[in-house]
């Protein structure tokens, strides 16, 4: 294993340590999973924060088989079920939290399309929308009416799999796809016509909410968890014009120093495939006052790494060995 033979690292993915009835995205990690995957790290590699990773890029001192935990958004998990665990087995990490002034009025736009087409029971059997430029006509016939035993059937669905089990997998998958680039005021849009339509109680679930502000600082305290800045609400950042782009990070930024009375040194791009951020976009981090940022393709940290450009490897809900596998695998490909 050549690759773990010699200096390098590799940054984790995570966005939640939860066990939700639906995780279409496959973002929660269970929490027994959580432990066991922080056991492999405490055991065969070498857990290190994201700016100690940093420093030791720039210093040419990466150790061999480092390892950093990184989770993304700022879900209230981070602190409630994840962090806990982080303390027990003495790893750090760092969370990249979305938003600003004005707090988590609602659920992340994913989570909202989630909710009101997988777990709303009745929904009406047609649906007429405007997406962007384009009229949308859907038809859920018999499927308007979830019944309980198929929507209990379709709960381990996610968008990996090719098939949809029914029309409303065909619609949630699309309309993630087409909202994703979206502009913020036209998925408001949506996001509010399809609320509308639905018939749902517009509510922030507990088990889907974001951190508050005084979590935020509660997350950070004691050091073992780094807070890093992930914009003001998370949009594909290429698609935005440069002052549009600087005004998501720098009001993010500025927002979380204010919370925390400290610089914010970390940044991650939203979505953070190489087609969600621009070479602008790099260049705005850079000059934004953050020492890193990290990115959302696979790969290992050698030390000719960009420390604004850094890989990261996503983890799903894996068990110690399925996840120890994995980790071996992705420095095998680095
Ligand atoms: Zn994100």
């Amino acid at each position: 294993m050549a690759g773990l033979a010699t200096p390098g690292a590799v940054i984790l993915i995570y966005h939640r340590v939860a066990e939700i009835p639906r995780d279409p995205q496959l973002l929660c990690v269970r929490r027994r999973h959580f432990g066991e995957q922080l056991e492999v790290l405490r055991e065969h590699y070498h857990p290190m924060s994201l700016l100690e990773l940093v420093g030791a890029v720039r210093d040419r001192k990466l150790p061999k088989r480092a390892v950093v935990v990184t989770f993304d958004d700022g879900y209230a998990d981070n602190l409630v079920d994840a962090r806990p665990l982080l303390a027990d087995h003495g790893v750090c990490a760092t969370v990249f939290v979305v938003g600003g002034d004005g707090g988590p009025a609602r659920e992340f736009w994913w989570d909202e399309l989630e909710r009101l087409l997988l777990e709303t029971e009745t929904l009406p059997r047609a649906l007429r929308m405007t997406v962007g430029a384009d009229a949308w006509h859907w038809q859920l016939g018999e499927s308007a009416w979830y019944r309980p035993e198929q929507s209990e059937r379709d709960r381990g669905w996610n968008v990996q799999q090719p098939d949809n089990p029914g029309p409303r997998q065909e619609m949630y998958r699309a309309l993630h796809e087409r909202l994703r680039t979206l502009p913020l005021p036209q998925r408001r849009k949506v996001m509010d016509s399809l609320q509308a339509w639905s018939g749902a109680e517009r509510v922030v679930r507990p088990t889907h909410r974001s951190l508050a502000t005084d979590e935020i600082r509660e997350l950070a305290d004691g050091g073992l968890v780094e807070i890093g800045a992930h914009t003001l609400t998370h949009p594909v950042l290429a698609t935005l014009p440069t002052d549009a782009q600087q005004l998501e990070i720098e009001r993010n930024k500025a927002h979380l120093e204010q919370i925390l009375d400290r610089p914010v040194r970390s940044f991650s791009y939203p979505y953070g495939t190489r087609s969600d951020y621009s070479v602008e976009t790099v260049k705005l981090v850079r000059r934004g006052g953050f020492a890193c940022a990290c990115a959302n393709f696979a790969g290992v940290v050698r030390s000719d790494a960009d420390s604004f450009e850094l890989p990261r490897v996503l983890v799903r809900d894996w068990d110690g060995d399925e996840f120890a596998r994995r980790l071996r695998q992705a420095w095998g490909n680095g």
